[in-house]
């Protein structure tokens, strides 16, 4: 009998097996998509779309591409070149418990973590509160009026507060006050922010060397990095005296047994939540928090989570204020935070709805006994301990045995951290046990210590204890049993609409898929971990994982090299910026100070480039979207002889390829300047083209956009800069790694464990595979555009009519014809199943689509149906067979409410809740109706809303629950 045997496929295409699963379309679907596009295949189409002057020469190659198995097993052999010690460094990282129910469900929960920044407010119902929920732990625990949603970091929130400090002082001083117990990355931060903006920095001890109409502001650290706290009541009223500000950096775990800040008249308190939950991850990601008084609300920097209505009167939450935003503000904006840290905030504060307040102040007393214990056996073998009152962290005197000290703890598995040449520092966490205290004291040479059974007397002095309560709303008092937190957690992820659901085409965003294989190492314990600061030893994993990523990065963009410290795009742009700055500055060229920026520039690059001291001058764009060439020489000669930067996007924020990059790079050098990309947009260019080999200097890489870090509903996100090579010696340094004094993060890699995502991505896609990914990419785009273009008008078409990954449709002209607004239209796509496209930006009035590759075919037909479904009831509207106001895009989103009662709106119940696109089973709610955000502006409620508020605003179950509990 005859063997057949199928023939073994020699000639695949790397992009068939491990990606195949990350590209949406399949190669039918594909080709179906070219036909309505018009273009032959790919290649021709991406021929007509990518200028051939622009394309890369060579192929991205990073050898064989790795299935998931593959990629997960080279990522545990690196993980395993980490070694995992137990921390008690301290210096504002700390080891701490994640719940696993809160593991699970959120932070291991697509529904959480791929869903966006809460710009729509409708979709985005149980971020919210749970960000409200954050808002009101940090105002409680702080004893301040007003939180915002979190920032990106302690030091980089020390820097924010500085500049608020400045913004709202009636002080004319340009000096500002550090107290020298904070933290060594909050100064080295605080000095890179202070430097360009002419401020000086004053260091030293807040009881004798603060002359308060010296400054106009002061930070001070409590506890104090050795330690040490104190009450600073009096020197904050000195510095009122004086007009001054004082920002206090608190431990919030502190705060749950110590006289909060705001009791000391504070104001502004800022700091990391870090301890409540999230893992160290060798730098981030973390939420850091800032709080401030009532009366300096307004300058507050970052979201702001408030209360409002619906349209039917029913509470509601949205960002506040946003008036604040970069986008309107731009150059005079206060500060250019966008990506903060959402999904850290969510973890901090469901740590804090799960321990409640009980909870937590038995953890801090644990912490606290834990610390007067080792302070006791150390004190038995004779050591001197510095302060005689603490929380968590001790100093030892050990004159000149500190390298021995050292390296008896490290052979104990614990990693302590040296002050000075003759101390060391010791800081307790919720996970330390009694054997790591013997392994302490065993190190310390009491080798005969053991653990005693007794409490050891609190070392806390008296008037610096907390009386105030805290966490009083009954969120934070629900009954604590799993099932009952679980059932929490997952009402308030099955209120928002994430990519678990639907695509989310934002333009400017790529929400693509975040694959599960890439999210697994983030938690494994040797990357999870590991301490900011630990010695490079124990991470040579890391290092492995961030050369590689970083080499990889450098051949994508044709860069020569990586900063890692930018812990978003933002960040990343003012390293980038700060580069540049340092580079004219090592040629004498100190007083160039000009930067040109686009006026369709994204608005966290004017933000940034005032935030680096440059003055912003702004270029036009013509009528295509493209920067108005003319304009641009013209600002560029008039100002050749002050011009530091220019910053550009590519391919535009309009989603074209401009044609002119390299002439624009070239004008910038000629004159003087240099080019600064934003590199928000290289989901339209990885594998074709290289910013590197185009003009540009510097530009940063969006890693939770284009390299698959998904976005938390807002953060984390890392904003790695490239460099062409004269600028790589200008690059961020940190005061623990050595380098530049220039540090914009408080860790030396940003959120580091986060890394360990795009990376994957890179190991499991391969050059090829990735390059797949840019084109299909493209196509998507185009044939979103191609489908709708029959019923919109699609903006800004190359010159050969196509776009790249994003299209711009307008719908002005539907305001014309029929009152539609572009909001309208957004909120009617909510009933259809859909978070709206990026609204009103860059170009007002129009909605910005980004499909990703990631999505099928039959995922962008449901929304192209939408749109086109959505145009039809604008027609009705144009003919008057639907009411001007009361129709179903005036009055969308449309909730289950709209289901029963009184019905009497002049179209059907079916027509409102299932439009084309819309699921019948898997009906996507949403849970409020049309949000007013006018009366939460008016009505300003920044935190849980007090009970007797609920019944006035019509309860929810949640309410319900609670006030029956
Ligand atoms: C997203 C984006 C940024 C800002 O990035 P963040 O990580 O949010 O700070 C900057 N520029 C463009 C064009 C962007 O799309």
């Amino acid at each position: 009998m005859e063997h057949v045997m199928a023939p073994r496929k020699t000639s695949y295409e790397p992009y068939d097996f491990a990606n195949r699963r990350h590209i949406g379309p399949s190669p039918e679907e594909m080709a179906a998509m070219l036909d309505v596009v018009g273009a032959a295949n790919l290649d021709v189409l991406i021929a007509e779309t990518v200028p051939a002057g622009l394309r890369q020469a060579k192929q991205l190659d990073f050898g064989r591409p790795l299935s998931e198995r593959g990629a997960l097993d080279r990522l545990r052999e690196t993980a395993n070149k980490n070694r995992v010690l137990t921390s008690l460094i301290g210096q504002g990282y700390h080891g701490t418990i994640m719940p696993p129910a809160i593991q699970r469900n959120i932070l291991e929960n697509p529904a959480w973590y791929t869903a966006y920044t809460p710009y729509q407010p409708e979709i985005s119902q149980g971020r919210l509160e749970a960000l409200l929920n954050f808002q009101t732990l940090v105002a409680d625990l702080t004893a301040l009026d007003i939180a915002n949603a979190s920032l990106l970091d302690e030091a980089t929130a020390a820097a924010e507060a500085m500049a608020l400090a400045h913004r709202v002082t009636k002080s004319k001083a340009t000096a500002f006050f550090v107290d020298a117990q904070c933290l060594p990355q909050t100064i080295a931060v605080l000095k890179t922010r202070a430097e360009p903006l002419g401020w000086e920095i004053v260091i030293g001890d807040p009881f004798d060397d603060l002359e308060p109409g010296r400054v106009f502001g002061a930070l001070f650290q409590y506890p104090g990095v050795e330690g040490s706290f104190h009450d600073f009541s009096d020197v904050i009223a000195k510095l009122h005296e004086a007009q001054a500000l004082a920002v206090v950096a608190a431990d919030p775990l502190a705060l749950a047994l110590l006289k909060p800040p705001g009791e000391m008249g504070t104001d502004i308190a800022v700091g990391s939540m870090q301890r409540f939950g999230m893992p160290m991850g060798y730098g981030g990601p973390h939420a850091a928090y800032m709080a401030v008084k009532d009366a300096y609300k307004r300058a507050l920097p970052g979201r702001l989570v408030g209360v409002s209505i619906d349209s039917r009167g029913n509470r509601a939450y949205r960002l506040a204020l946003q008036t604040r935003e970069q986008h309107i503000r731009r150059q005079s904006a206060t500060s250019n935070i966008c990506t903060a840290q959402v999904l850290p905030a969510v973890i901090a504060s469901m740590y804090a709805v799960f321990h409640g307040p009980k909870g937590l102040k038995a953890i801090a007393e644990r912490v606290h006994r834990k610390a007067a214990r080792l302070a006791d056996g150390l004190e038995s073998l004779g050591f001197k301990i510095r302060p005689g009152a603490f929380f968590d962290t001790i100093t030892v005197e050990v004159g000149p045995y500190q390298g021995l000290v050292m390296k008896n703890a490290i052979d104990n598995g614990i990693n302590l951290r040296k002050v000075g040449t003759d101390r060391i520092g010791i800081t307790v966490d919720e996970c330390t046990r009694p054997d790591t205290l013997e392994a302490v004291w065993r190190a310390f040479g009491g080798d005969k210590l053991v653990y005693p059974e007794t409490y050891p007397e609190y070392r806390l002095p008296k008037p610096l204890i907390r009386q105030s309560a805290y966490l009083t709303h009954p969120v934070f008092h629900m009954n604590r049993a799993e099932s009952e937190m679980t059932r929490y957690m997952r009402r308030l992820a099955d209120r928002d609409l994430a990519l678990d659901r639907a695509m989310i085409p934002l333009g400017s965003c790529t929400m693509k898929l975040n694959a599960t294989a890439e999210m697994q190492p983030i938690t494994w314990p040797e990357f999870a971990e590991i301490h900011p600061f630990a010695p490079a030893d124990q991470t040579l994993g890391y290092a492995e994982m961030i050369e590689d990523l970083s080499e990889k990065l450098c051949q994508i963009t044709g860069y020569d090299a990586f900063s890692m410290q930018p812990n978003s795009g933002a960040q990343g742009e003012y390293a980038g910026l700060l580069t540049i700055r340092a580079y004219h500055k090592a040629n004498g060229d100190d007083h160039r100070d000009i930067c040109l920026i686009p006026a369709s520039a994204h608005g966290t690059n004017p933000a940034s480039a005032t935030m680096s001291g440059f003055k912003v001058v702004v270029v036009g764009t013509d009528a295509h979207g493209n920067i108005d060439l003319a304009d641009f020489r013209a600002k560029a000669e008039a100002n050749a002889a002050n011009l530091a930067a220019v910053m550009i996007t590519y391919p535009s924020t309009h989603g074209v390829f401009e044609e002119t990059l390299r002439e624009i790079c070239d004008t910038t050098h000629a004159n003087g300047g240099q080019v600064y990309l934003d590199g928000a947009n290289m989901n339209a260019l990885v594998g074709l083209a290289r910013p590197g080999d185009l003009g540009p200097d510097v530009g940063h890489l969006n890693l939770h956009k284009t390299f698959c870090i998904p976005h938390g509903g807002g953060g984390p996100g890392m904003g790695p800069i490239g460099v062409k090579a004269h600028l790589l010696p200008f690059l961020p340094g940190h005061p623990e790694t050595g380098g530049n004094a220039m540090t914009v993060s408080a860790a030396p890699y940003g959120s580091a464990c986060i890394l360990a995502i795009s990376w994957s991505y890179l190991l499991m896609m391969g050059g090829a595979g990735l390059t797949q990914a840019t084109r299909v990419a493209i196509l998507s785009a185009n044939y979103i555009a191609a489908r709708l273009s029959e019923a919109y008008d699609v903006l800004y078409t190359g010159s050969k009519g196509r776009i790249a990954h994003e299209c711009i449709i307008d719908t002005r002209p539907l305001n014309a014809s029929a009152g539609v607004t572009v909001d309208d239209i957004a909120k009617r796509l909510i009933d259809c199943g859909f978070h709206p496209p990026t609204m009103s930006w860059p170009v007002p009035g129009t909605l910005m689509v980004e499909p990703t590759e990631s999505e099928t075919k039959e995922e962008l037909d449901r929304f192209c149906d939408a749109m086109l479904a959505i145009r039809e009831e604008v027609s009705a509207i144009e003919q008057g067979r639907y009411h001007s106001t009361n129709n179903p895009l005036k009055n969308a989103p449309h909730t289950v409410e709209d289901l029963i009662g009184e019905w009497q709106r002049p179209y059907s119940r079916e027509c409102a809740c299932f439009p084309a696109g819309a699921f019948r089973v898997d009906k996507y709610w949403p849970p409020v109706n049309r949000v007013d955000n006018v009366h939460g502006d008016r009505h300003l409620v920044c935190s849980c809303p007090p009970m007797e508020s609920y019944v006035k605003a019509g309860q929810t179950d949640e309410e319900a629950r609670v006030s029956q509990a």
